[in-house]
């Protein structure tokens, strides 16, 4: 099929049509977690997001190198380059545990998390204390070609000298040069080390009760949190690649530096195309931990929530974040989440109704009618052509359901279209609801429901281990007996939880 792909550019705020830079393959790099605490839905809709994106390059026959870092050093509290803790760090500290324990541990969770929405794995999952010597020399290119300067041991990225050479930083936040001129005049004396306060920390040299530290030109320290994205992009996509995403609170300063980083090493921006995923809100407002305003993927399974009115199974979760585009936010409320469960099951019993329909071939077929049909499958093609609009899709399928369903209930005659519209309109609904949307038919696929149920149980023995590592005795006391009620025994031995069901 030709490739009409045209995909929203944050970078050039436009849709551009999507032509890879090497042809038929696509190399794409998302930021993936930091491991420090368990993964939140936030999280989960912005990975269930490059998941369907995934898929569809791939179902559109790309030969996608999918790279989806974990983050296991260098990330600071509130999100600073320089002067605070580590986040993971930080958790060992509070643990008493060794910083590795803690990545595991979170890794562990956000892969379980990950099989129960039924994403696929990326082709490479490159962790930041594995790469710590290509971030070395990245540092060292960035110094050799006049971007950077070293100060007690740590090395910055000199903003200003590059805006003013590259004219290139602040493009994709939408910063300008003499916003940052003028905050020099301003802010300089508070930032002792940096010439200047837009400049970021690109290795920082590590106090003696540091946990992560390691040797380099400059100092013992650690790299940066954004240099770790633009070393192993770099690494393992090349100079030059095509999609760059990650949610749209990276956009600034994490994207932003990648790309200074990525010039100042090497001239030459990393990414063709930057894509950016909206906020997943609650009631309307931000999800917070802080205020209440929060509910956990686990907690949403088991319905245990003042926020919800009953438990919902994780593919109607997945099927509820693609009612909304990508670049919307999702606003998640438990009316919400109702409505998109009646409409997931409808959508999966007519499909069953649809892979049903045996067609005798011959007969006259109805000409407008078939028209109709064969338009709007291919209009589900075109709406995810369109920038990967998968609410709209939806709502084209939603067109097709009640056609199905009269053809099902004797109102239309299966052979008013014909046999090969047939094949193509029961090929395309398995394509998208199975390859393309990632869903999982619980009700009618009995090994995929189990499969979930194994990811799920993995899940629950992983939160159980936490809440008995935190001394969280209430919490594990009502997840055993939960799982009780529901006849589910779990054993503890030498090689871990395990778990039957009477
Ligand atoms: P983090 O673990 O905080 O580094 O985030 C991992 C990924 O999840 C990043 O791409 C974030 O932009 C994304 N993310 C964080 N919070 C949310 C949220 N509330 N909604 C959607 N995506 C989010
Ligand atoms: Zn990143």
């Amino acid at each position: 099929m030709e490739n009409q792909l045209s995909i929203y550019n944050s970078l050039n705020r436009t849709k551009e049509k999507f032509e890879p830079i090497h042809e038929n393959h696509v190399g794409m790099y998302v930021c993936g977690p930091t491991v420090y605490s368990d993964v939140h839905l936030g999280n989960c809709r912005t990975f269930v997001s490059f998941d369907v994106i995934y898929r569809y390059l791939l179902s559109k026959g790309f030969k996608v190198r999918y790279v989806r870092n974990i983050t296991d050093v260098g990330h600071l509290e509130g999100d600073t380059d320089i002067g605070a803790e580590d986040k993971i760090g930080k958790k060992a500290r509070l643990e008493q545990l060794e910083p590795m324990e803690i990545v595991q541990r979170y890794s562990n969770g956000f892969h379980a998390m990950m099989r129960v929405f039924n994403t696929l794995e990326p082709s490479i999952e490159p962790r930041a204390t594995g790469h710590i010597i290509e971030q070395i020399e990245m540092v060292q290119s960035i110094l050799d070609r006049g971007y950077g300067y070293e100060k007690n041991g740590s090395v910055y990225f000199d903003t200003i000298g590059f805006a003013k050479k590259e004219a290139v930083y602040g493009k994709l936040s939408g910063r300008v040069i003499d916003d940052l001129l003028v905050e020099t005049r301003t802010d300089l004396k508070h930032q002792s080390e940096k010439n200047h306060p837009s400049d970021f920390a690109i290795w920082i040299k590590a106090d003696p009760s540091h946990l992560m530290r390691w040797n380099s030109p400059w100092s013992v320290g650690f790299p940066g949190w954004h240099l770790e994205c633009s070393a192993m992009s770099t690494k393992y996509l090349g100079k030059n690649f095509d999609i760059h995403g990650g949610g749209n609170d990276l956009k600034f300063p994490h994207h932003e530096n990648e790309i200074a980083q990525n010039y100042g090493a090497c001239g030459c921006a990393p990414a063709k195309y930057w894509l950016h995923t909206n906020m997943l809100l609650m009631n309307g407002k931000k999800m917070s931990k802080s205020d209440g305003n929060s509910i956990t993927p686990a907690q949403l399974f088991t319905g245990d929530s003042e926020h919800i009115s009953k438990a919902y199974s994780p593919m109607m979760i997945r099927f509820f974040m693609l009612q909304s585009h990508y670049r919307s936010t999702l606003d998640l409320t438990d009316e919400s989440l109702l409505a998109a469960e009646k409409a997931y099951r409808r959508l999966m019993e007519a499909n069953g109704h649809l892979q049903n329909f045996k067609h005798s071939g011959g007969a006259a077929t109805d000409e407008a009618y078939e028209e109709r049909i064969i338009g709007l499958i291919e209009l589900m093609y075109l709406n995810m052509d369109d920038d990967f609009n998968t609410p709209r899709v939806l709502a084209t399928m939603f067109e097709l359901v009640p056609e199905i369903n009269k053809i099902q209930s004797k109102a239309v005659d299966l052979h008013s279209i014909s046999a090969a519209t047939l094949e193509r309109f029961q090929a395309s609904f398995k394509e998208f609801i199975y390859d393309i949307l990632g869903l999982v038919d619980e009700a009618a696929e009995g090994a995929n429901a189990n499969e979930a149920l194994d990811g799920l149980m993995e899940l629950i023995i992983d939160l159980r281990q936490h809440s008995r590592a935190n001394k969280d005795w209430a919490t594990s006391d009502k997840i055993r007996d939960g799982l009780q009620a529901l006849k589910i025994q779990l054993k503890d031995g030498k090689e871990g939880t395990t778990w039957s069901k009477e």
